[in-house]
């Protein structure tokens, strides 16, 4: 029986990816949501797109970026939709960046005030029968299932974008479903 979910921000609830894309100037979104690579292996492949880890270390070192982040079409819905049945709060991985950190912690006062925040770098450590994750990043998903809890893979942020509201909708419903038929 599942009691809390943890929610993913970058490209789950914001749009990591356009703002990379208009910093950078560079369309790497074709590569994002690619599920055979681990999220080690797509930095690493961002990171050569991108012309090497100094070159987004700049950006992200910025706490505006994170700041100004934009919230899908289908965030809100997500959050209440989750909330209105379990305890929900936001997970975020902030890279060892403390303007990262900062940015994300505006971002949800800004947006999700009355959610919790929760920072890790290993969401596994957060992890607990009971506890379920909602997260783009597959890696994140493997660890939190090593450490007892439940996940779901997310879908590509840009493939949901391409999508209907309605098919956004069911798309969640989706989701809750698979939550609630665990036992
Ligand atoms: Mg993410």
């Amino acid at each position: 029986m599942i009691k809390t979910i943890f929610v993913d921000l970058d490209d789950v609830l914001c749009d990591w990816l356009k703002a990379i894309t208009v910093a950078t100037g560079k369309d790497i979104s074709i590569h994002n949501g690619s599920l055979e690579l681990t999220g080690a292996e797509l930095w690493s492949f961002r990171e050569r797109q991108l012309g090497g880890r100094q070159a987004i270390l700049d950006i992200m070192e910025d706490p505006e970026f994170w700041i100004n982040l934009e919230k899908f079409p289908w965030s809100d819905s997500l959050v209440e939709t989750m909330s209105q049945h379990y305890e929900v709060a936001l997970l975020s991985k902030a890279s060892n960046i403390p303007d990262a950190a900062f940015g994300k912690m505006v971002w949800q006062q800004r947006h999700y005030p009355h959610i919790p925040l929760v920072l890790c770098e290993d969401k596994g450590l957060v992890a607990a029968p009971g506890k379920f994750l909602i997260d783009d990043d597959l890696k994140q998903c493997v660890s939190f299932e090593r450490h007892g809890g439940r996940t779901w893979l997310f879908s590509s942020s840009l493939e949901l974008k391409a999508k209907t509201r309605e098919q956004q909708s069911a798309y969640i419903d989706n989701i809750l479903a698979n939550i609630e038929a665990i036992k």
